[in-house]
């Protein structure tokens, strides 16, 4: 892991050890056009300088016969050290005696006195600080094959060792990945797909050569690029989508770039590489944005988001997470009456306050949490419905959500069982409400799991209907018990005669299905007006009230009750 090269921009450093000053002004007049040349005048001194590690140096050229420590004593001391054991050495001599002896002691080439030409001798130097370069490199075995560019594991490494030697410099992390790569392999064929990869392989390696970055491929279509700050990334976008055009125009590739700039030197690089990344993977699918930044915005939400997922078990033993009960009217009647709700969970934090679910349900939906949380709410609402009932003798049922994920629990049929039997409900007396969106996913299995349910008894909503995914030929296959419509036509219902159409639609379409439609998000009078003309059957909104905690649910019982 020891490749010296120089990649930030600075000059490879060459050390001369000779005791005379002639020679050190030879060499050093000769070298110092195009290397950062030191000097030390015998064994000890140049010991000393290597050791400090100020610089790389990617090659020592070493008299042999030196007072204090010689060229011999020097050689076996650097052989005996791990990190300067990778400096290649040059000896200069004029006894042959002398080389045969130098050679054993790891002397990587000879330069005889008196001196050669100087074309000779910088050749020499030059070859031999690659041939150590490119011996590293394939030590290793840090290239990738495809494109040429480094592992992730080696750029990783190279990073730090850069790091070590030159911790002052301003850096950025650059990532750049494919949108859609599997599909241009699927449509156009794998070898198009290894053509782009290598394009852009390419076209990095002009953009920002060994002097201005160094590269890696990692993850089939995520390419790193770690280079001095300051770099103009939108011109660097563009020359690749250019480049891209040009060289494969059929794949129309679409990329796109996440940079951590400035990365904070109190982090390690593996950081620096999952900053970049995550700042790319934010705007994945999003066709507005090619390019997003990794800055203080992002650390502070993915801090807060750590932070949540850390508490959540907390927050469940300690009841933080409080399911709030939202109701659901009958409306086709002469007075609304109450007909069941809605378990809406919420989060009161130690530290943070009250937090909405809108927070926390995505993240948790992310990262598989959300079968933890959904079953604590299951549960307190399935202990809820009982307490009531039993308190007041009237059956409110409550509806829970459950997420996708959920729907491919082995265990969920069990689950809602097992809560029955344990609160003493009947199985109409706990409703399911699944996003529209997961009817998406899997038609086949959801199928059979809803079917499963319903024959047990569950009454299954679709909630958010309309706001997407579903087609119209789901609805016919699915079976459900009740249409949630999404709150968004209610929102716009009075704005045109359009929108109200289609809420009448959703009304028909239902009427068809035989099944009642929820609206959800009705606020006002004249909402509910409109709705129940129309044939709306059940109404939930903040006209009837907000989601409440369960001690203030009660009023609506009693209410019911003509308490
Ligand atoms: P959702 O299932 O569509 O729930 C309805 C949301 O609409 C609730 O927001 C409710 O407070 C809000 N809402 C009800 N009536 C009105 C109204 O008249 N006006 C307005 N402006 N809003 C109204 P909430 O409680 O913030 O929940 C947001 C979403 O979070 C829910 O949407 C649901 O997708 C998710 N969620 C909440 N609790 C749970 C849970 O226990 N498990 C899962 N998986 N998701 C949950
Ligand atoms: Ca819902
Ligand atoms: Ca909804």
């Amino acid at each position: 892991m020891h490749s010296y090269r120089e990649t930030s921009g600075l000059r490879r450093h060459i050390l001369i050890v000779d005791d005379e000053l002639i020679n050190r002004e030879i060499l050093g007049n000769l070298l110092q056009q195009d290397y950062e040349v030191h000097f030390a005048e015998n064994g000890k001194q140049a010991l000393d300088i290597l050791l400090k590690r100020e610089h790389i140096y990617s090659l020592v050229l070493l008299d042999l016969l030196m007072p204090v420590m010689d060229g011999f004593e020097l050689l076996e001391k650097i052989k005996a050290d791990d990190v300067l054991k990778t400096i290649p050495i040059i000896v200069m001599t004029s006894e042959k005696d002398a080389e045969v002896r130098s050679i054993k002691l790891g002397a990587a080439d000879f330069i005889t006195k008196p001196y050669d030409m100087p074309e000779v001798i910088l050749a020499r130097c030059e070859r031999i600080i690659e041939l150590q370069e490119d011996k590293s490199l394939i030590r290793a075995a840090e290239k990738d094959h495809l494109t040429g560019l480094y592992t992730k594991d080696f750029f990783t490494q190279y990073i730090k060792q850069i790091e070590k030697y030159n911790p002052e410099n301003h850096m950025d992390l650059m990532v750049i990945n494919v949108e859609h790569f599997h599909l241009i392999n699927e449509l156009y064929g794998r070898s198009e797909g290894d053509k782009v990869l290598k394009c852009i392989a390419d076209l990095l390696s002009q953009i920002f050569d060994d002097t201005q970055g160094i590269r890696c491929r990692t993850e089939a279509d995520y390419f790193y690029v770690y280079s001095k700050n300051g770099t103009d990334y939108d011109k660097t976008l563009l020359t690749l989508l250019e480049g891209l055009t040009d060289r494969v125009p059929d794949s129309h590739v679409r990329l796109r770039m996440g940079v951590y700039p400035d990365v904070d030197k109190e982090l390690i690089a593996e950081n620096w590489i999952d900053r970049a990344k995550t700042a790319c993977d934010r705007i994945r699918g999003d066709y507005s944005r090619h390019i997003a930044y990794y800055n203080n915005e992002f650390y502070e939400k993915a801090k807060y988001q750590e932070k949540l997922i850390n508490d959540i078990d907390k927050a469940i033993l300690s009841k933080d997470l409080i399911v709030y009960y939202q109701p659901k009217y009958s409306i086709q009647g002469d007075t609304p009456k109450l007909r069941s709700a809605e378990a809406l969970i919420r989060w009161k934090h130690p530290e943070l306050g009250m937090i909405s679910p809108g927070d926390f349900i995505p993240l948790f939906e992310s990262n598989g949490l959300i079968q933890k949380l959904d079953r604590y709410v299951w549960k307190e609402a399935a202990r809820q419905v009982g307490e009531w009932k039993r308190e007041y003798g009237l059956s409110v049922p409550v509806s829970v959500n459950v997420s996708r994920m959920d729907i491919y629990y082995p265990k969920l049929r069990d689950d809602f069982i097992d809560l029955l039997s344990s609160n003493g409900l009947e199985n109409n007396e706990l409703m399911l409400e699944i996003t529209e969106s997961a009817y998406a996913d899997n038609a086949d299995q959801l199928v059979n799991v809803i079917e499963n349910l319903r024959s047990d008894g569950f009454m299954i909503e679709m909630d958010d209907f309309g706001s997407g995914y579903s087609s119209l030929n789901m609805l016919t296959t699915i079976p459900i018990d009740a249409l949630k419509m999404d709150m968004k036509f209610i929102r716009n219902m009075q704005k045109d005669e359009k929108s109200m159409k289609l809420v009448e639609l959703v009304l028909d379409i239902a009427k068809f299905l035989q099944v009642p439609v929820i609206a959800e998000g009705v606020e006002t009078e004249e909402q509910l007006m409109l709705l129940k003309e129309r044939g709306c059957d059940i109404i939930q909104g903040y006209y009837f009230s907000k989601p409440v905690p369960p001690e203030d649910f009660t009023q609506f019982i009693k209410k019911e009750l003509g308490q």
